[in-house]
């Protein structure tokens, strides 16, 4: 059997892909791994051509990779949030498979992975939920982390991590192991507790290049304004510096464009010493050159923290609005 795994996007591996490369190789098929969409001339007639894609703005990718392959099978979020659509599901083995096969990423010696699935909110601009369920765990750091001589950097993909049943043993895990650790996709600021503390007092978070200590969170919904108090009031006698606190902050989905719930949320949390990272809802929606667009450029180039008030934002959009134009007319000088 003769297997392509191609992926679309995400610059991290890929999970699916790493879980479908391990199972084709124990069955004995040759499996080849690409990033790109398009066919060689000289490439073999394969028996499968699966694809993930996780972002909605891939699109273009997809029918391009179906001219090419038309009767390629692309999964992941971009294409489907439907529950059954699994690896698992479509390989007809046991749910919640672990192993992962990452000689595809010879570059990449972090290990990379889940405590839990599934997620006990329901945000209606995320899919967590529809497609994973409800939180429930899935694995413990000794299986996560590949061994020596790898170093003991995990880059953890839970989505509701402070509501696993048994985050206790997991912290533990972690501190016990003296492991560095990126959650990447945020804790959720409202529902940490005091307990969270003693853990987190000892935790090494760490961004995802393992470069700087830093602890991702979520702030979507200004309304929730004293919850996030509460939650930063925990990480303060966590010992998190404020500094090293990165809220991921939804904007253009309760309210379209660069709102005022925008702004007070970014003023609360730079006032706070924070450094938020602004996330678009929709973003592709926004005509170009569009305000929150811009906005989102001043907040995550960390240029806004020089003056970051709604006078330093104007300084800002007039810089990055003649910079644009003076690029666009040295292009067409080019062609001139
Ligand atoms: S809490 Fe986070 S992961 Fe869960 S549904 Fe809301 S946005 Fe998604």
């Amino acid at each position: 059997m003769i297997v392509k795994l191609i992926q679309i996007d995400g610059e991290l591996p890929n999970l699916a892909l790493m879980k479908l490369a391990y199972h084709y190789k124990a069955i004995g098929a040759e499996v080849s791994f690409s990033h790109s969409v398009k066919r060689d001339l000289f490439e073999p007639v394969y028996d499968f051509v699966l694809a993930s894609a996780i972002f909605q703005t891939s699109w273009k990718k997809i029918e391009l990779l179906k001219d090419f392959y038309p009767n390629a099978i692309v999964g992941g979020t971009a294409v489907s949030k439907k529950r059954e659509d699994t690896v698992e599901n479509f390989l007809g083995i046991a749910p919640d498979y672990k192993y992962l096969d990452y000689s595809f990423y010879p570059e990449f010696e972090y290990s990379i992975g889940m405590t839990h699935l599934g997620c006990s909110s329901s945000c209606g601009f995320c899919c967590v939920g529809e497609k994973e369920g409800s939180n429930r765990p899935l694995s413990n750091i000794n299986e996560i982390w590949r061994g020596e001589p790898y170093p003991k950097k995990l880059i953890l993909l839970d989505n509701d991590f402070q509501n696993r049943l048994g985050w206790q043993s997991i912290c533990q895990e972690i501190i016990d192991g003296n492991f560095e650790v990126a959650f990447i996709q945020g804790m959720n600021l409202r529902k940490l507790t005091d307990e969270h503390i003693d853990y987190f007092k000892q935790i090494k978070f760490r961004d995802k290049n393992f470069q700087k200590k830093r602890f991702y969170c979520a702030w979507d919904n200004e309304k929730d304004i004293k919850k996030i108090e509460r939650g930063l009031h925990i990480l303060e006698q966590a010992n998190i510096q404020r500094s090293t606190v990165t809220p991921y902050f939804l904007c253009n989905y309760f309210r379209k464009g660069l709102t005022e719930d925008v702004w007070n949320r970014f003023l609360f949390m730079a006032e706070r010493d924070l450094r938020p990272y602004a996330m678009i809802f929709e973003k592709w929606t926004l005509p170009p050159n569009d305000d929150l667009k811009i906005f989102q450029n001043w907040v995550n180039s960390h240029n806004a923290y020089a003056n970051p008030t709604k006078e330093g934002f104007a300084e800002y959009k007039n810089y990055y609005q003649n910079k644009n134009k003076i690029y666009k007319e040295k292009q067409a000088e080019l062609f001139i």
